[in-house]
């Protein structure tokens, strides 16, 4: 075993170190811009610096030379041995192994008192950033002047219906409370509802579309060791599948494990299974998902998120537990399912005895065949019907007032059916909610029940479960839901599905490093899917919130992987940490881009998780026995050193839940008064810690949170991410200690792990960053909001009307230098 790792890291060694390395970053006091003719090694990594815009091409004008020259060419692939394509750096190609030069960004302090970059600066790349913003800015003043456009002229097509529509509309908009015509409008009694539940939950299971094919399914399972399944959402691949294989005997030999890209749907169908199993959750049913555990040893059936299996594999990376697993909703590409894809592709060579499912709902099926050694496909037809789509003859200025207004009108005017409406994020579709509630009332008695729920991944499982309950007769159901709607959840009796095109996808800025989740258009693959929804139990309305233009044109054909546009740290060092030193020559289906790996490797080199050679230090195998970014798993480690782990733990916990403090709209004065007195004159973070100390010494009592306008539910989860991540720590000796009343000693553990996110005030106004220079502002919900300290360190940026700080807490610049001596030096 020993002696497999020592081979292992040598073999990583070796490959890592070349002769012919340059410098990638760092190192930049002389840029390489001698008057020498530049070596033909040379001038391929600087085109790869260049055309991965680490620099400037004006930086070197000896590259003159056409490099797509043929001669050139030639040359380059005779001294490097290797084939060289445009597409791929040789670093990814894994052919030639290079130094990734790791070597100390220094920051040093630059005459003027500021922190400067003495690598390449990112200040053109702010400017233009911030250029940028203005103008998103100018825009959304723009539109918000503009009149309301009417999203759904064009399916009415009579005089009347105008009018009518018309009507609707100045209801809606100014709450007038005078009876409209369409109060009359009567719902002939609903046949369709009921008819699924008054089916015993066995005659269910038969009906579904994939019953029909449980034995040759299973026969093709026997047969091949990987297989993947194709079908509809709602055919009963997850639901039926790890059912059939208990069936057959599979949880004779191990677990039957089940993947999923999100943890409502881990537990939302782990309970279903239960369901239909008969057994209680958490016995021979049970599901994983981050901070919660509900298996037993009895557990035959394990659903659990794709990062949890992740997780596992670190430690067993043969997944010796299971019989076999099952990758669902590979279609997602979400970055778990990615890296599992490279490791289970490789377990199942080394154990003959492990089974490998992958099922999509879309077309990728073939390039994930091709991926897997070509092994077969298993379709399920489906049953669908035909869906009608209807798109806006104008683009809409603002998508969630259209959006509420098209499920009113689907309401009033439209036959019996469920609607789906697909919004972006939590705060957007409790808004949406309450605004239905509120028209809702403002209509009174007559007209027919709306039951408004919303679905997303914060609510409880209680909550979520509604949604599959049978709407009454004469009531309509409207599910306003986050696209874990699309795929993973079917949701039955929906028939009018609304779709404004967006959704909350990650964004990540490698040059800039930075994450942040934005509202995205959809892709064209997405909005089939979300119109598929309408078509499940008869034909069914697509309503698209954009033009039929937008959606040609305008919409990506499939969506972009996460793991080619996400922050890569978090998976980096969980693939360190699995012994796989070699990320360049990793099997990923579709590898990241070189510039993402990079800066990912960098960060965790300045955070002393990765040492010179790009191998795994001490330090970051311990960060990543914890399931949380880098950054701080860091910041929780460096508290041991320090003797503030209790604080910095209870910190942690706060920062991993949805905020704490409830602001409702009548009472936002008294709401924040009681926040006032919690603030600390050092920063949001002991902010956070006094109220967690609070809620403590309250004895985690409800009334108290009330009283405070705390949400007791957070609290809760909060103390549940405390309690598994003391359950780390105990399991490797880490010590608690507590620092008492030295808050310092807080501060400096969070500049250890955030000293990247540090910014200084700005003479003229706000802040900027130290590493980058872009110009960023404390949020108003702060404690320090109207303190303005001269440093401070911040736990993410989040890019609203600007580029805001959240979490932020100030701190001495000596202890940046201090915590992280290799990324920043007091200049002499
Ligand atoms: P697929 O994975 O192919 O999309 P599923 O196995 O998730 O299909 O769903 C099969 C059927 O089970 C669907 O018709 C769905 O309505 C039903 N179902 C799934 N989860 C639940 C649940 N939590 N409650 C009630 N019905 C459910
Ligand atoms: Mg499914």
């Amino acid at each position: 075993e020993a002696e497999m790792e020592a081979e292992r890291q040598e073999a990583a060694r070796s490959s890592l170190s070349g002769s012919n390395a340059v410098p990638l970053r760092g190192k930049t006091d002389e840029p390489k811009r001698s008057a020498k003719r530049l070596t033909s090694p040379e001038r391929w990594e600087i085109k790869q610096l260049i055309s991965s815009g680490i620099v400037p091409a004006s930086e070197y004008p000896e590259l003159d030379e056409d490099f797509n020259n043929p001669a050139v060419r030639a040359e380059v692939e005779e001294e490097l041995d290797v084939e060289v394509r445009e597409e791929e750096p040789p670093f990814l190609a894994g052919q030639t192994k290079k130094t990734l030069d790791l070597s100390p960004v220094k920051i040093v302090k630059a005459p003027d008192g500021s922190l400067n970059r003495a690598a390449l600066s990112g200040a053109a790349l702010a400017k233009e950033r911030k250029e940028m913003r203005q103008q998103e800015a100018n825009e959304a003043a723009d539109s918000e002047a503009r009149d309301f456009s009417t999203p759904w002229l064009d399916p009415m097509s009579s005089q009347q219906d105008k009018v009518f529509a018309q009507d609707l509309r100045s209801h809606l908009r100014q709450g007038q409370n005078d009876a409209p015509k369409w109060k009359e409008a009567t719902f002939s009694k609903a046949t369709t509802f009921g008819e699924i539940t008054s089916l015993s939950i066995q005659e269910q299971r038969k009906n579904l579309p994939i019953y029909k094919l449980r034995d040759p399914l299973l026969e093709a399972i026997a047969e091949h060791q990987v297989l993947i399944v194709v079908g509809d959402t709602g055919s009963g691949k997850t639901t039926q599948i790890v059912q059939y294989l208990a069936e057959a005997g599979y949880a004779e030999r191990g677990k039957i494990g089940c993947t999923q890209p999100r943890r409502v749907a881990a537990m939302s169908v782990a309970k279903r299974v239960a369901e239909e199993v008969g057994c209680r959750l958490g016995q021979e049913v049970g599901y994983t998902i981050r901070f919660e555990d509900c298996t037993s040893p009895e557990t035959k059936i394990k659903f659990m998120t794709d990062g949890m299996l992740q997780r596992e594999s670190v430690i067993d990376p043969d997944v010796t537990g299971y019989s076999v697993v099952m990758l669902d909703e590979a279609h997602e590409r979400t970055i778990a399912t990615d890296v599992l894809f490279g490791l289970l592709k490789k377990a199942v060579k080394r154990r003959s005895d492990l089974k490998l499912i992958v099922t999509s709902a879309t077309l990728d099926a073939e390039k994930f065949s091709k991926y897997f050694y070509g092994c077969p496909i298993f379709s399920i037809p489906g049953r669908t019907y035909p869906v009608e789509y209807l798109y806006t003859k104008e683009p809409e200025t603002d998508y969630l007032d259209a959006s509420l207004i098209t499920v009113m009108q689907i309401h009033l005017t439209e036959p019996p059916g469920d609607v789906l409406l697909f919004l972006t994020g939590q705060e957007e579709i409790d808004t949406a909610c309450e605004i239905l509630y509120e028209r809702m009332k403002a209509l009174g008695p007559k007209v027919p029940d709306l039951i408004i729920l919303p679905i997303y991944s914060a609510l409880p499982s209680e909550v979520q479960s509604r949604v599959f309950e049978p709407t009454p007769p004469g009531a309509r159901k409207v599910v306003v839901a986050t696209n874990v709607a699309e795929t993973s959840l079917t949701i039955p009796g929906i028939y009018y599905v609304v779709d404004p095109g967006f959704s909350k996808q990650n964004a990540y800025d490698p040059r800039l490093g930075m994450d942040s989740l934005v509202v995205m258009p959809i892709s064209q693959a997405q909005a089939r899917q979300r119109a598929g929804r309408a078509g499940r139990t008869g034909p069914g309305k697509c309503y698209r919130l954009y033009t039929e233009a937008a959606y040609r044109n305008e919409m990506l054909p499939a969506s972009i992987p996460d793991i080619q546009r996400t922050n890569l740290a978090h998976t980096i060092l969980l693939l360190k940490a699995m012994g796989v030193n070699d990320l360049l020559s990793f099997d990923f289906m579709d590898p990241p881009p070189a510039q993402t790996m990079l800066t990912a490797l960098e960060s965790l080199y300045a955070l002393s998780a990765l040492d010179d050679e790009g191998l795994l230090t001490r330090l970051g195998r311990k960060m990543a026995d914890f399931p949380l970014e880098p950054t701080l798993a860091k910041m929780l480690i460096a508290s041991v050193e320090l003797g503030c782990s209790e604080e910095i733990l209870s910190i942690v916990a706060m920062l991993s839940i949805p905020t704490v403090f409830y602001r409702p709209k009548e009472k936002q004065g008294q709401a924040d008064a009681k926040k006032a007195k919690f603030n600390q004159p050092e920063g949001d973070h002991l902010t956070l810690l006094t109220v967690y100390n609070g809620w403590k010494g309250s004895n985690y009592s409800n009334p108290w949170c009330f009283e405070n306008f705390i949400q007791a539910r957070s609290m809760r989860r909060a103390e549940d991410v405390r309690k598994q991540l003391l359950g780390i720590m105990d399991r490797y000796k880490h010590d608690i200690f507590s620092a008492g009343r030295d808050y310092n000693l807080v501060r400096r553990a969070i500049c250890s792990g955030f000293f990247r996110h540090a910014a200084k005030k700005d003479p003229q106004e706000g802040y900027k960053t130290l590493v980058e220079g872009t110009p960023v502002y404390i949020h108003p919900s702060s404690a320090l909001f109207n303190r303005a300290p001269e440093w401070l360190v911040y736990h993410e940026l989040i890019l609203t009307t600007r580029e805001y700080c959240h979490n932020v807490t100030a701190v001495e610049p000596k202890w940046l230098v201090e915590v992280a001596p290799q990324f920043f030096k007091v200049a002499d």
